[in-house]
């Protein structure tokens, strides 16, 4: 989303401007933290929560129309927030509702483990992979989640957006899905957010689903840290003579030609350290933790810290899956 020198006025403004039809209630100076996943975060200027679709569209289109600062939240589980907060509107997407069928309309605001419960019990296969992922619906198309070699850009038949104001029915090649990414992440790509999603499913036994969902459960259960984190923090490395370096990579990885960031990360000795409340978790070497009053500027030091020497001993440049949001105007968030 779009940040703008607009003053605080031209949303003081705006949303008193809104249609009484619309259900919005305005929060000045709201915290943050609590709707982070890594629970650090300063204020928001204004905070709306959006139950309805016609809301977080109306809202939207304003914003993008008028050139005001406005970021959408999803349940904040791919986001470090700046110690300084975010400038401008945080619209909170909980816009949930659904209806199940091989095809599947979705709004973006919808929990993605509770789609896949919902999912399952309705025979319906496709979203076994989305156990233990966090987070909306939407936040899962931005990002392209996915794990065990399923990703969600594979479901999706066709998305509305409001893109520019306008909101409208698109393919899913609008969203330029690739790993871990799409348009919808990358700076000064479209000015747009996704509203509701159509997933593709097929009919199966939920006996046979929970069964497939189980074990993607357990090795979750065995591998994560249970510390508040935002999940892995960088994106795996996709080189393959880095791979065939590494004596210790399985073999079906040099193969496919991927470094899991993790086994760098542990090669660097890095599991433990710590800067303040935040360190990298002994139990996963790519996942930063909140150990208990940790700030976003710790979190971000960790994750300076591990590029820096990740890069000296490999020459690999990490891509942060983590997505830094708000008001940070040096690297410090100082
Ligand atoms: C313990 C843990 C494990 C995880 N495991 C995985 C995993 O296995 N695989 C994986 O892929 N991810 C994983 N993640 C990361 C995270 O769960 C996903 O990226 C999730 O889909 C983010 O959804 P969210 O609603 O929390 O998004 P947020 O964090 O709220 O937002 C992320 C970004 O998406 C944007 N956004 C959200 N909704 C919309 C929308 N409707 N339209 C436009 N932009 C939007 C936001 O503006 C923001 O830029 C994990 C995270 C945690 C904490």
């Amino acid at each position: 989303m779009k940040a703008t020198s607009k003053t605080k006025t031209d949303w003081e403004s705006t949303l008193c401007d809104l249609p009484a039809s619309l259900q919005v209630q305005v929060q000045r100076n709201a915290p943050l933290h609590a709707y982070a996943a890594l629970r650090v975060g300063g204020v928001a200027d204004y905070f709306v929560n959006a139950t309805d679709l016609d809301t977080l569209a109306s809202i939207t289109g304003i914003a993008q129309k008028r050139d005001l600062p406005l970021f959408l939240l999803g349940e904040g589980s791919n986001i470090c927030i700046s110690d300084k907060g975010v400038r401008g509107l945080v619209l909170r997407n909980a816009c949930e509702q659904v209806a199940l069928d091989t095809t599947t309309r979705v709004s973006t605001g919808y929990n993605f483990m509770r789609l896949f419960v919902q999912t399952m019990q309705a025979n319906l296969s496709g979203l076994e992979f989305a156990v233990g992922i966090p987070g909306t619906v939407g936040g899962a198309l931005v990002s392209n989640a996915g794990a065990y070699r399923a990703n969600i850009c594979d479901l999706v038949q066709s998305l509305e957006v409001v893109e520019d104001g306008e909101r409208k029915e698109v393919h899913p090649d609008w969203m330029e899905f690739s790993y871990r990414d799409s348009c919808l992440r990358r700076a000064g790509g479209k000015n747009a957010i996704a509203l509701q999603v159509t997933l593709q499913f097929k009919p199966d036994s939920k006996t046979a689903i929970r069964l497939r969902a189980k074990d993607f459960q357990y090795q979750r259960i065995l591998k994560q840290p249970w510390e508040p984190s935002a999940g892995s923090f960088f994106k795996n490395v996709y080189d393959k003579a880095l791979a065939e370096s590494l004596p210790t990579l399985p073999l079906s990885m040099k193969q496919a030609g991927v470094v899991p960031t993790a086994h760098l990360s542990e090669a660097c000795g890095l599991k433990g350290f710590q800067i303040g409340g935040a360190g990298i978790a002994s139990r996963h070497a790519n996942f930063i933790i909140n150990r208990g009053g940790a700030t976003a500027s710790n979190i971000r030091a960790v994750a300076e810290h591990v590029k820096q020497v990740v890069f000296e001993k490999f020459g690999v440049h990490l891509e942060e899956e983590v997505l830094y949001v708000g008001d940070w105007a040096t690297k410090n968030g100082d």
